[in-house]
């Protein structure tokens, strides 16, 4: 089993769930997700690493499809949960 070394970042991200750095092997991923979106994006953007020349539309089918059927099985984040700070 040859396991990919992926360097995995979260930050606030304003426009996307994650983003994906296919030749530089590390993704990042938005700290204000929910549980499900959460794995959804984990997956898609490692698969984006995986396959850098599949289709967008590709990718989301596919981290969908897998974040279903992990979900199912009851797998969910340990994280704690972090929201963006209000200003005060
Ligand atoms: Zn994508």
């Amino acid at each position: 089993m040859a396991i990919r070394r992926i360097k995995i970042k979260h930050r606030p991200l304003r426009d996307w769930w994650g983003y994906a750095y296919p030749e530089e092997n590390r993704i990042e991923i938005s700290t204000n997700l929910s549980d499900s979106q959460y794995l959804d994006t984990l997956i898609h953007e490692i698969l984006h690493v995986l396959y850098p020349n599949a289709a967008e539309t590709t990718i989301a089918d596919q981290a969908s499809t897998i974040r279903h059927y992990v979900w199912r099985a009851g797998y969910r984040s340990g994280r704690p949960l972090r929201k963006p700070r209000k200003k005060q």
